[in-house]
């Protein structure tokens, strides 16, 4: 049996927070200190939180720890944007993008160090899977930018608005994770964001978009890049297992779920010859004549090794205006911060294991899919941890 782990306080989501405090024998609202002292003022030093008193400071050092994934580089790019590279625990490097625009800052979240999920147009996809970021390293994320944008500083303003989950990995399939981090970037005790502005990006894992009205009612974009199942599989081999039509129903269903009326984002990456003809915008037009949605689409960033091209300017003008026509909001992501490497699907990071890509990837991606719930024993296993440290108070 492995030693259980010790609780890292910037990692507990406000109920697990609780928890721990009732363990303790203190009241709940201990959770809501401890959770402003190092969201809202970006403390880390327990002696430091001052209202909380001095027996009980010394219980926690002892018995929790606070532990920040660290920023290694900060490469800024000429618009604005910054791309900080964060060493892990396991030492390996994920990536995450700051992009600053008039009147909002978005933050772009890694979830995974590496993705299993092998789409043919994705640098991350291209490493294979290495290992899930603990909450504390998703959430530390947003602490680091924070940090970094001098957030922290008394009366200073917030730069990032929004936060989208779309840096290296698939988060739905580090759930638990995902869940308790993007709850604690709109939890009103840490960072306090809009429902709206904290979007989980997602190839299509179905089983797990289903389970999110239970955990969540944070946005959600769906990387969809073909109107039709036989592209959609070429490109993105989780389609296989999950093909368009339960995607679709499975978002349906979670948007219903939702007290408020929003509707997802579509993500529609165009590679050059490949997805990009008039004819594949006009099969889209179709395909989601009856789902409410925006439709945000990507020019392809080009990587290397990879032989797809990025379409012209009006090929990319040509399918939105087919859109258009048709009733759909449409945007087109500008590319930003390529001069740092850091546009959508360039996350590369930097991997620990160097075991080869297919000896750590034997698994096949919708396998992989399959088993999101035999990740969900992360929940379980955090709870244990926390009961097994207050059983040592
Ligand atoms: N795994 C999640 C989130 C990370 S990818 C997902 O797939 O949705 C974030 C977005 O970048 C996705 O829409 C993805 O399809 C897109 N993307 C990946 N590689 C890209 C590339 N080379 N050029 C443009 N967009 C890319
Ligand atoms: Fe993974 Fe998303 Fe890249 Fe596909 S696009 S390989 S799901 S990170």
């Amino acid at each position: 049996m492995t030693a259980p782990s010790i609780p890292n306080l910037p990692g507990l989501s406000r109920e697990r927070l609780k928890t721990l405090f009732a363990e303790l024998g203190e009241k709940p609202f201990r959770a809501e200190q401890v959770m402003k002292w190092i969201h809202q003022r970006g403390v880390l030093d327990i002696d430091v939180m001052t209202d909380i008193s001095k027996v009980l400071r010394e219980r926690l050092k002892q018995f929790t720890e606070i532990r920040m994934p660290t920023v290694v580089e900060d490469y800024a790019s000429d618009d604005g944007s910054h791309k900080w590279i964060i060493e892990v625990a396991s030492g390996s490097r994920v990536e995450m993008v700051f992009i600053p625009e008039a009147g909002r800052g978005t933050l772009c979240v890694s979830s995974q160090v590496g993705c299993s999920l092998d789409c043919s147009f994705c640098a991350t996809g291209k490493q294979g899977f290495n290992s899930n970021l603990s909450c504390a390293e998703i959430i530390g994320q947003l602490w680091w930018a924070n940090k970094q944008l001098g957030a922290f500083v008394d009366g200073a303003e917030r730069q990032v608005s929004n936060v989208v989950m779309m840096g290296m990995g698939e988060p739905l399939l580090n759930f638990d994770n995902v869940m308790d981090a993007v709850n604690m970037m709109m939890d009103d005790c840490a960072y306090g964001l809009s429902k709206r502005k904290v979007t989980i990006s997602t190839s299509g894992v179905v089983p797990a978009i289903e389970a999110m009205r239970h955990h969540t009612d944070a946005s959600i974009a769906i990387s969809l890049h073909a109107p039709n199942d036989e592209l959609r599989s070429q490109l993105m081999p989780i389609n296989r297992k999950y093909p368009i039509s339960e995607l679709l129903c499975a978002v349906r269903s979670y948007m219903e779920s939702l007290p408020d009326k929003r509707v997802p984002v579509i993500e529609y990456t165009l590679i050059a010859g490949v997805n990009d003809h008039r004819q594949h915008a006009r099969d889209l037009a179709v395909l989601l004549e009856q789902f409410p949605c925006k439709i945000n689409l990507i020019p392809f960033n080009p990587f290397s090794p990879c032989d797809y091209r990025r379409p012209s300017g009006s090929s990319v003008t040509n399918f939105r205006q087919i859109l258009q026509k048709a009733g759909y909001t449409v945007t087109v992501r500008t590319t930003r911060a390529d001069d740092i490497g850091a546009a959508c699907g360039q996350l590369v990071g930097d991997v620990a294991d160097q075991t080869s890509r297919s000896d750590r990837h034997k698994n096949k991606a919708a396998k992989e899919a399959g088993k999101v719930f035999e990740a969900s024993g992360n929940q379980a296993k955090a709870t244990d941890n926390l009961a097994v440290a207050a059983d040592r108070l």
